[in-house]
Order: C-alpha cells, then sequence, then structure tokens
C-alpha cells in the first residue's frame, strides 16, 4: 500500500492546505526554473556520458535538484517540509485517536491478562472494516476460524523454533524444504528446479536480482549490471536495484494492453544487462504481461528472465481448473529461469512467507551469502535473514497442507467468478473505463470525465479502502476471499455506482483528498521533494510522543 493513499484514508481533507502551499511554491520554482534552464546546458556537458542526460524529463528533476540547494529556496522547501510534518503529525494522533504511548519498559512486567487487554485496545484501531472485505488486498483469507485456530496451534508448538540451526530444528528445514518442492512442481518446474522460503515477496525479488548480478558476473563478466523493468512491475525491483546498486531500465506499457512493450525491451537490452522481468500479473493493473515473448528474448540474448507471481503466484497454478486458462507463466516456458510466488498473498498463509525458485541451482547458488572467514566460524545463509522464524515457516506449510490442490482451486473459483462478475458490471458503468484486460484478481479502473481520486476518496469515506495508482491515475481493487461474498459484490457495486453519478454531476470539482495529493505528487519534477514529505511520513509512523506544536 502506498503511502499517500494511507495519509488520505487517515483524513480525506488534510492535505489541501499543505499541498496548495506546495504547489504554489512548486509555481515559483517552476518560474526560476525556467531562467535557470541555461543551467541546465552545462549540467548537461558535465553529464554527456550519462545517456539519461539526454531525456529532457531528466535535464528537468537536474535542474530542480540544483535550485532546491539555492539558500533562498532552500528555506522555502524546508518551511513546507515543517508544515507538512506538523500535519502529518496531526494525521497521525488522529489515527490513534490521540492515546499515549508507552516509552519505557514497565519497573515490573505486566500480567497476562493485563497485557491481552492492551492488546484487544491496539487491535481496535483503525477504520478500515477489513474483516468485512472493505480493503483492497490486504488479508486474502476469508477470516475462516479453522485456519486461523490451526495457525494457532501451530505457532504454540513452533514459537522458539530457527532454521538457521538444522542441526537443532530438522523438522523446520524439512518442511521448508518440502514448500519449496511443491511449489516448484506447481510451476512446471524439472529435477533441476529449486529455491528458497523468504520472508516476503520483496525479499524473494531483491534475492533473485541479487542472484542474476552475481550470475552475470560470473557467466559473462558483467560488471556494470543492468536490469530491464517493466514501469508497471512491483517497487521492490527498484528497492533491489537500489540496495544492490544496479541500473534499472524502466520499460513503458503498450497503451492498449498495458502489457510490457516487448519492442522496447528488447531495444533496452545490452552486453551489460543481467535480468529481463515480466509480472503474472502486475500489481497495479493486474495485468499479465508476455511472458513467452520476455522469455524468447532472454534465450535469444542468453540473459536470465524473472516472472514475479509474488501476487498472483497462488492463482496462476489454479487458473486452469478453475475454468480461467491464462497463457504459460512458469517453467514450462522456455527461458524462464526464476519465479517469485507469494504463500502470503493468494497462498492464504500468514504474512511473512514467499517462495523464490530457479530454473537450475546454478542461479540458487548466487542468492546465498558465505562467510569462510568469519571468527564466529564459516557463515552460510540461503537468504537475506541470520536468524529466521520457524513459526512461519510451519505455518506456511501447514497451511499448504490444509488446502490441498483442491482447495487452492476452489478458492481460484470463487476469486476469479467475482473478478469476472466485477469486471462485467464495471465495464457497463459510464464514465469510468477498465485499464486493459484484467484476466486475474486485480481491476483498476481510470476516468476520463472525472478525476478518478474522487471516487476513491468517497469510497473512503464510504469505508472501502481502494489502492490508487499513478502515472496514469487510477484506482484499483486486488479481489480476495473477503470479497467473494455476494454481499460485499453487491454493496460495493452500489457505493461504486452512487459515487461514480455523483462524480458525474460535478465532473470539474477537485477538492481535497487524494486528488489533491496525486496530482501535486506526479506533477513535482524534483522527485525528491516527494521523497522527503514521504519519509517524514514514516517518520511520523514512529512518533510516540505529540509535542507542544503537533497535533493541535
Ligand atoms: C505484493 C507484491 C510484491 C511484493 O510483496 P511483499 O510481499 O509485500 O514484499 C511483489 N510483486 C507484486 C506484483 C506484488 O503484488
Amino acid at each position: 500500500m502506498t503511502i499517500f493513499s494511507k495519509l488520505v484514508s487517515l483524513d480525506a481533507k488534510w492535505p489541501s492546505d499543505v499541498l496548495t502551499s506546495v504547489s504554489v511554491n512548486r509555481a515559483k520554482l517552476e518560474l526560476i526554473g525556467a531562467s535557470v534552464l541555461a543551467t541546465v546546458a552545462v549540467i548537461k556537458l558535465y553529464d554527456l556520458y550519462d545517456n539519461d542526460m539526454l531525456n529532457f524529463k531528466t535535464l528537468k528533476e537536474k535542474s530542480f535538484r540544483l535550485l532546491i540547494c539555492l539558500p533562498g529556496v532552500r528555506g522555502i522547501a524546508e518551511k513546507q517540509l515543517a508544515d507538512v510534518d506538523n500535519t502529518i503529525s496531526k494525521t497521525i494522533q488522529k489515527m490513534y485517536n490521540s492515546q499515549v504511548f508507552l516509552s519505557d519498559l514497565p519497573q515490573t512486567g505486566l500480567s497476562d491478562e493485563h497485557i491481552l487487554r492492551e492488546l484487544s485496545d491496539y487491535s481496535h484501531i483503525g477504520k478500515v472494516d477489513w474483516q468485512m472485505g472493505r480493503a483492497s488486498g490486504t488479508v486474502y483469507c476469508d477470516g475462516n476460524r479453522k485456519l486461523n485456530d490451526l495457525m494457532t496451534k501451530v505457532y504454540d508448538k513452533t514459537a522458539y523454533t530457527n532454521p538457521l540451526h538444522p542441526d537443532v530444528f530438522p523438522g523446520i528445514n524439512k518442511m521448508e524444504a518440502e514448500i519449496v518442492r511443491m511449489v516448484c512442481n506447481l510451476f512446471n518446474g524439472n529435477n533441476d528446479s529449486c529455491g528458497t522460503l523468504t520472508c516476503g515477496g520483496t525479499e524473494s525479488i531483491i534475492l533473485a536480482v541479487k542472484a542474476a548480478r552475481d550470475y552475470g558476473r560470473e557467466a559473462k563478466g558483467i560488471t556494470r549490471s543492468e536490469i530491464v523493468v517493466p514501469v508497471t512491475a512491483h517497487a521492490a525491483f527498484q528497492k533491489a536495484a537500489q540496495l544492490l546498486n544496479i541500473r534499472i531500465k524502466f520499460i513503458d506499457s503498450d497503451p492498449i494492453s498495458y502489457k510490457v512493450d516487448i519492442k522496447s525491451m528488447r531495444r533496452a537490452i545490452t552486453s551489460n544487462t543481467v535480468l529481463l522481468v515480466g509480472s503474472a500479473c502486475n500489481y497495479p493493473h493486474g495485468i499479465i504481461d508476455d511472458i513467452k515473448s520476455i522469455a524468447e528474448l532472454g534465450l535469444k540474448y542468453s540473459i536470465p528472465v524473472h516472472v514475479d507471481s509474488c501476487l498472483g503466484g497462488f492463482l496462476v497454478p489454479f487458473m486452469r481448473a478453475a475454468g480461467y486458462p491464462i497463457p504459460s507463466v512458469d517453467f514450462s516456458v522456455a527461458g524462464v529461469t526464476s519465479i517469485s510466488a507469494d504463500t502470503h498473498k493468494y497462498g492464504y498463509a500468514p504474512k511473512g512467507s514467499s517462495v523464490i525458485m530457479y530454473a537450475h541451482k546454478k542461479y540458487r547458488k548466487h542468492q546465498f551469502s558465505v562467510q569462510t572467514d568469519w571468527p564466529g566460524g564459516i557463515y552460510a545463509t540461503p537468504t537475506l535473514a541470520g536468524s529466521r522464524c520457524g513459526a512461519n515457516i510451519a505455518n506456511c506449510w501447514a497451511t499448504l497442507l490444509s488446502f490441498g490442490f483442491d482447495g487452492y482451486v476452489e478458492a481460484t473459483k470463487k476469486i476469479m467468478k467475482t473478478q469476472r462478475f466485477l469486471k462485467e458490471e464495471l465495464s457497463k458503468i459510464d464514465g469510468i473505463y477498465i485499464i486493459g484486460d484484467p484476466l486475474m484478481s486485480v481491476i483498476a479502473i481510470k476516468s476520463d470525465r472525472f478525476n478518478i481520486f474522487r471516487l476513491s476518496d468517497k469510497l473512503s469515506e464510504m469505508g472501502w479502502s481502494l489502492n490508487p495508482l499513478q502515472f496514469p491515475s487510477a484506482v484499483h481493487i486486488c479481489l480476495t476471499l473477503m470479497h467473494t461474498k455476494p454481499e460485499v459484490v453487491d454493496s460495493f457495486l452500489k457505493d461504486i455506482k452512487t459515487v461514480v453519478n455523483e462524480c458525474l454531476l460535478t465532473p470539474k470539482d477537485n477538492t481535497g483528498g487524494l486528488g489533491v495529493i496525486y496530482g501535486m505528487a506526479q506533477s513535482l519534477p524534483d522527485r525528491s521533494l516527494v521523497t522527503d514529505i514521504a519519509s517524514h511520513y514514516i517518520d511520523g509512523i514512529y512518533t510516540t510522543e505529540w509535542s507542544q506544536t503537533n497535533g493541535k
């Protein structure tokens, strides 16, 4: 979930003032910006070796970054950030109902009853009723008691286990190996296929990118690694590129199908490319990229190909049996070398597990980390973590066994039936349209008649929580088992129709909320300002006291 949607879902009105001030100052910046465009020529001279500099957008960004460094301008920016801070603090105070924070250990330990009473209070803060299917994605299972009880019992038996010590907890390692094998088989892996469990999709992706980088170094001697990634692929690829210090080349989507444009992808390949990426399906629009064509590029240029099926991973293998066949996106496609699939999304396991798979051990080997000379011993770990929570592995394993193949097919049927129904009904609503032709569980909508964020703002006032998207402005709903109850879909459709009609009555209206934030955020040429605001939001989440100036 993105930061700005959180801000807005907390208080639909707050950002207007701040962002108006940001926009006003932005106007000032634009003015100065014009006169500084000359500077750009200079930067260009210094930076000519960098291809990106030939791109106007980047030029504009760089000139803004220079501007922000000028003392006067920096003052304005700092003032804005202080305002933003204050507003964020207020918003968060509201989110926590102004409750006081603990900041020191209790001198003497509290009783279990006391702690559980507190816990109950904490779990009741918040206004999105996810248990009623009001949130997009977020919680994928339908909250059935039976699964919940199983998880609690499994946790009870495995709470203190750690797969870092196979000699002490071999059972946990056996479970992990079995999960990986079962999931590789679901994805049509052969005997060479392999993988590891990770703590989530982001870790799976970071590891896939690391393995590709180090494989590229070994196999081809590539030292200035680049990965070629659809713009619609998950933000985790950017995180991976930052952490691993490799260059990421973004490829636009086809404007009609919203699948990554294969021709542009081919053009972006260089002798430094270590990985091509496709999604099945992607997070923003639920679109499945043309994996076969990406894999063909991979074969042609001998570059590994990763399929990100974090979101769809536990729908993909069951789509055919559920009666909703999709093109092959797994190891049966020649050229696919790694796949990520999240057990903690449609696998319905508690949060904290995902599977990263490889077509062959020669790739997985580069995921591992081995320190041979540490005084603490030879230290070898398969993933980013050292110690890991064995209970997560056990719970993931238990969930897979509890559902079984048929259980997942049933769940997939329910979700896909809901998706097809909703897709059909949404496409009949005048004033909005669906992005591309989503074949899986996500539906993204946009509008050319009114600001689409007014729709999500109003729906959020009605208790729904949709996810905002940008470039282009849109919102999506990610359907889970929670939404498969007829009363949930029906009330969602009813509410969406009401709101669309309202928006169409005043199509120019643009007040407050997400529209302002995303309008502002998308138009700011200097993305570092957006980064600053978002970082201050994270700071805010870690607030444990209300200062005098804050929260009034
Ligand atoms: C959710 C998601 C991820 C990463 O997920 P986390 O488990 O939140 O780290 C990666 N790719 C896609 C397409 C996703 O939807």
